[in-house]
């Protein structure tokens, strides 16, 4: 973004630029234990007890319960240093989800009991929505949930639930009736992961990793008080939580990040006696991907000014996550084309370090790992077909 900054933003940027050094660039075991699977949970969970302390943790809440209050300006400020600085975001699943759900729909007791928590990262947050049926068509979503005295029970199971291995409660979309229209009987739960019954398989990706799982429910029994707003209305509450994944997917800071080292690499690759950006094809991608990250970039900061004027983000938040998504997969197919045949799955004792070209290993995994952007958070033809129907009226 190309602005001046007032005397105040600057000393804002100064003391952004400062805490990152000291709690990230500096911190050279956090980064190492958030940039390894095993040690992953552990070290999100410090990174975000440090931005806790700092009271930055919450840039999306109403300052009323622990949000920072930041203007427009601000939150771009934070969000760009934090981006140079390579330092994570926070795990969506609680701050960024859930939370805005309890607080615009729970109760007091559930305000009390759940937004604490979240906020100091005391709870470890997975969403339970979709199921081997229904990942498009949520609203055909078949777990149920029958009520037996004060307590749901739960049957059924949920698929790609990102982090469950980890999760100390799910929230929930579960079928409390099935005689109006699919929609009509949703229910919202929040359900502890320790319930005798809930059972977590994990299902492996084309990275190598263990992200996703599956969770089964085998009569789980969940207080009624752990309901969110009314019985069958869920997919109102569903909908909004929607809303706030998308706009986090968009993820543009980061991706100019991306950009800026593919620049890089290319500057020092050679591609037929001739550093890379000399290609003038390779050049033209890399420009051509430069201009969508900027005219995303003005779409963001247009949704984030509804945001900070108190407005809930709206349907602009698929055509940021479209967008975003598409910039994100364009960032990184042009890393692993600047990685050319070194972005191979690399074998035996050589490792990338080895063979120089570190980078490479990085930029089969992010490619690999960024095709499911497309597909989490709703997939971009379900965000297309959205955009028509709510932002052009077609
Ligand atoms: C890495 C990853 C993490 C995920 N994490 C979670 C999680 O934590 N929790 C959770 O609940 N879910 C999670 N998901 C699930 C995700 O939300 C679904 O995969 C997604 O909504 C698509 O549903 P589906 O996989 O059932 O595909 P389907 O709905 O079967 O779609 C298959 C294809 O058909 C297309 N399609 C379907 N309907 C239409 C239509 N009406 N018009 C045009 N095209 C259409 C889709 O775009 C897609 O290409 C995750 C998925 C991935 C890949």
């Amino acid at each position: 973004m190309h602005t001046r900054f007032s005397e105040e933003d600057i000393a804002f940027r100064d003391e952004v630029r400062a805490f990152l050094k000291k709690a990230w660039l500096d911190n050279t075991e956090l980064q190492a234990k958030v940039g390894a699977l095993s040690t992953m949970r552990e070290g999100m969970i410090e990174w975000q007890k440090a931005l806790n302390a700092q009271g930055w943790i919450a840039p999306n809440w109403p300052v009323e319960h622990g949000g920072t209050g930041w203007s427009v300006t601000q939150s771009f400020i934070w969000d760009s240093e934090r981006a140079l600085a390579g330092a994570p975001s926070v795990m969506p699943f609680g701050l960024i989800m859930v939370a805005p759900v309890i607080i615009a729909y729970g109760n007091d007791a559930q305000k009390a009991k759940f937004l604490p928590r979240i906020l100091a990262s005391e709870d470890w947050w997975c969403q339970g929505y979709s199921e081997p049926g229904a990942g498009s068509d949520l609203a055909s979503l078949k777990t149920k949930a029958e009520l037996d005295g004060d307590d749901y029970v739960i049957n059924g199971s949920k698929i790609w639930t990102t982090y469950a291995q980890y999760a100390d409660w799910i929230f929930c979309l579960v079928r409390t009736d099935n005689s109006g229209r699919k929609q009509e009987g949703i229910t919202f739960l929040l359900i502890d992961m320790k319930s005798p019954g809930v059972t977590v398989r994990p299902i492996e990706t084309i990275d190598g990793f263990h992200h996703l799982n599956e969770v089964f429910f085998d009569n789980v029994r969940v207080p009624v008080e752990n309901r969110i707003g009314e019985e069958g209305k869920g997919w109102t509450y569903a909908k909004s939580l929607l809303v706030h994944e998308r706009l986090s997917i968009a993820e543009v800071a980061d991706s100019k990040r991306g950009l800026a080292e593919v620049r890089e690499l290319a500057r020092q690759e050679v591609n037929g006696g001739q550093p890379l950006l000399n290609d003038p094809l390779f050049a033209k991608r890399l420009t051509d991907t430069e201009i969508e990250l900027m005219a995303l970039e003005y779409t963001e900061l247009r949704a984030l000014a509804a945001i900070a004027e108190g407005k809930e983000p709206g349907p602009e938040s698929s055509l940021l996550k479209l967008q975003g998504t598409e910039v994100q997969q364009a960032v990184q197919e042009l890393r692993m084309d600047a990685a050319g045949y070194y972005s191979q799955t690399l074998q035996g004792d050589l490792g990338p370090d080895q063979l120089g070209h570190a980078f490479a290993d990085y930029a089969q995994k992010q490619y690999f790992r960024g095709r499911a952007s497309s597909i989490y958070g709703g997939s971009n033809e379900v965000q297309k077909n959205i955009t028509a129907k709510y932002v052009l009226g077609l």
